[in-house]
């Protein structure tokens, strides 16, 4: 009867529930060691100039290889290091690597190169981040000129007062500032011109069906005209056919990341890529 069947259900539930909790500290413990097991690295995606073709910088992307196991999305480890307050030990390995990637660059003949790295909310407006980013600076040698701090719109709108204030004490020592997912939040672009932005990053999401689409093509099309109205410099994320390119390249977006240049990948690579580019 149902009461049999609600009782089987419950127990499914409780069951599931149990494994996953069960997962999600196992996940947790697995995610507090990996600093010390030096199981993070970062892979670069070029940042490409769609006028022109060439690779004008980098976007850093955290990847997690525990020893033994197939590498783990930062997609499902980032919500859980942010609720941990692990992101912050994490942000901050992110940022000095990239910085000496930078510098590392510099050093082998291939010039500087931007790069870009996410922020997370917690560690955007958890921490004195200002302050953290000028010591590693100091302590890398990396060119601020050079270095791009991604934050999403909803970080802006979670805390405005802070993040102008941090924002501002990054642009004075001469980091850009972008905004990713743009999109996605709910900032207007007249909101955002309190805040020292160089770039926009707009969404994957809607550059996806941007050819098929006639909503998502309105939505970019105003994102690049009202970007360049205001002197921002915008990059389409997640490109992965020519029909979006041909698109973005007729609307005068500046720049763009996607499978269809390359993929995130190593160091190596990337080096690579910037010796024929
Ligand atoms: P994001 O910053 O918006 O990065 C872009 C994501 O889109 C990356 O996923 C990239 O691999 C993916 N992507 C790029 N081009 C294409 C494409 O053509 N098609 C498709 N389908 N995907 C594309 P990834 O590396 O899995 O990172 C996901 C998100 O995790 C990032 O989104 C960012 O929010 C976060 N994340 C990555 N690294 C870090 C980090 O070091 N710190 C923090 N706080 N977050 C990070
Ligand atoms: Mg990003
Ligand atoms: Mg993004
Ligand atoms: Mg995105």
């Amino acid at each position: 009867g149902s009461k049999a069947k609600g009782g089987n259900q419950y127990a499914f539930y409780t069951a599931e529930m149990g494994e996953q909790a069960t997962q999600h500290l196992r996940l947790e413990g697995a995610l507090q060691r990996a600093l010390q097991r030096d199981e993070f690295l970062l892979h670069y995606q070029p940042v490409v100039d769609i006028g022109s073709g060439r690779v004008t910088g980098v976007e850093a992307l955290l990847r997690w290889q525990p020893a033994g196991h197939p590498m783990v999305s930062p997609a499902e480890f980032i919500p859980l290091a942010e609720e941990t307050g692990l992101i912050v030990p994490i942000g901050d390995w992110v940022l000095a690597t990239a910085m000496r990637q930078q510098v590392a660059w510099v050093r082998a003949g291939i010039g500087p190169v931007r790069i870009s790295v996410n922020l997370s909310a917690r560690q955007f407006l958890g921490q004195d981040v200002a302050q953290r980013v000028a010591a590693l600076l100091e302590e890398t040698g990396c060119d601020p000129g050079y270095l791009t701090l991604e934050i999403t719109e909803s970080v802006l709108m979670e805390n405005p007062a802070a993040a102008t204030e941090t924002m501002g004490q990054l642009a004075a020592m001469g980091v850009q500032l972008a905004i990713d997912d743009f999109g996605t939040g709910y900032s207007s672009l007249a909101s955002l011109k309190r805040f020292p932005i160089h770039s926009l990053k707009i969404d994957r999401s809607f550059v996806m069906d941007l050819t098929q689409d006639a909503d998502d093509a309105a939505i970019v099309n105003a994102v690049i005209a009202l970007a360049h109205s205001m002197k921002l410099n915008v990059i389409a994320e997640g490109v992965e056919t020519n029909e979006q390119l041909a698109f973005l390249q007729a609307r005068g977006c500046d720049q763009m990341q996607g499978y269809c240049f390359s993929r995130p990948v190593e160091p190596q690579r990337i080096e690579a890529m910037l010796r024929v580019s």
